[in-house]
């Protein structure tokens, strides 16, 4: 295993390998750029079938927060960090806090969240031994709804841009896959916009609930993603747009919260090439980090309405990312990419 000529080796500033013999800690922590402030990122702890698997992720979800962070308008880097292991077998409070001292020994240039596997109490327990950690029990509540606030801005963008309508959401159709924390909360916003819902999900209670509170069409998981709506909106795994899926997409639109949206970035390119309008996921989906930054941990305090006024201003970026892809002839993850790039190349 290598590190500096890793395929997803992108100049990072920093990685961190750590063992505590103690607890059997196996972490990497990955910094990417921290030009415009510094790394945050989540911990993520999952059985990662070798070193290398664990790598990977640390590298390219780093890399992917520089990207969200600079788009995002925050005064963050992009870091993350991975515990290898099964969090629910060998999470141990122990782990956490040996976990939580090698996040104290990088000195903030990273700053730890909550991700996959890691709980708001994992944080608690960080804290007791940093002070580089975000998304604690005292920081602040559940970011969801800010996420899809976000989400619903990208879909108006995108309305106005590829419908050519500015008179609101009244009668579009709209396909959710998946109806969480934050696909139900952007169901019920665009059901108050008047748009027409068709849901899907493996979970049939919110399914269930989705149909009656909202009048929601319930839609086989398997086929959500090629009924014939204006928008698919993915809010449930990543790939959702794959060599299987994509050649059934009616939508005109794909605008949602999941991360990972296209299962390979030439994917984004074939979005374009058959007229279907990308919203890139890490610009839609920035909400919550927004949320956060709006924190005591960053020094500020949550200002509901400042923080809302940051979310909307989602809709200005994604209007100049879908212009841009478009007089450049270029996919809009690519457009996206190179946005972010300008912001902490420039910083
Ligand atoms: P969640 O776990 O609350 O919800 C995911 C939902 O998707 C669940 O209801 C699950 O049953 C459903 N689901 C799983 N597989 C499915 C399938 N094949 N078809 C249909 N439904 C399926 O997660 P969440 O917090 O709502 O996040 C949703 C997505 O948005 C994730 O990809 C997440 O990484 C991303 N995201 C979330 C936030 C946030 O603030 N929560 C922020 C940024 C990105």
């Amino acid at each position: 295993m290598s590190v500096f000529t890793h395929p997803s080796y992108d100049g990072h500033e920093r990685v961190v390998f750590g063992h505590d013999a103690e607890t059997g800690l196996r972490a990497i922590i990955a910094i990417h750029n921290t030009a415009l402030g510094p790394a945050v990122g989540g911990c993520r702890m999952w059985p990662y079938e070798s070193d290398d698997a664990a790598l990977e992720d640390a590298l390219r979800l780093a890399r992917g927060m520089t990207y969200k962070s600079a788009l995002a308008g925050l005064p963050f880097g992009g870091g993350k960090s991975v515990i290898i292991g099964d969090s629910r077998t060998q999470k141990t409070p122990e782990l956490m806090h040996a976990m939580g001292r090698l996040v104290d020994e990088v000195g903030g240039r990273y700053l730890v969240a909550e991700d996959v596997g890691t709980t708001v109490a994992d944080m608690d327990i960080i804290a007791t031994e940093t002070k580089y950690v975000t998304g604690t029990s005292k920081s602040g509540g559940n970011p969801s709804p800010y996420t899809a606030r976000g989400v619903f801005q990208g879909i108006r963008a995108a309305v106005e841009y590829k419908l050519r309508r500015n008179d609101g959401l009244d009668g579009i159709d709209v396909a959710i896959q998946g109806l969480g924390s934050v696909g139900y909360d952007l169901a019920r916003r665009l059901h108050e916009a008047g748009a027409r819902l068709h849901v899907a999900d493996l979970n049939t209670e919110a399914l269930n609930r989705a149909a009656d509170e909202f009048g929601a069409t319930r839609v086989d998981t398997h086929d959500i993603h090629a009924i014939d709506v204006d928008i698919f909106a993915p809010c449930a795994l990543g790939g959702a747009i794959n060599d299987r899926t994509i050649g059934d997409i009616h939508a005109q639109i794909i605008a949602g919260s999941a991360n990972n949206q296209l299962a390979e970035r030439r994917h984004g390119a074939e979005l374009a090439a058959r007229g279907i309008l990308y919203a890139p996921d890490y610009v839609t989906n920035a909400g919550g980090i927004i949320e956060l930054a709006y924190s005591p941990d960053f020094g500020r305090r949550h200002d509901e309405q400042a923080i809302r006024k940051h979310i909307d201003g989602l809709y200005d970026t994604l209007l100049e990312i879908f212009a841009r892809a478009d007089k450049a002839n270029a996919a809009t993850n690519e457009i996206a990419n190179q946005m972010a790039e300008e912001r902490f190349m420039a910083a």
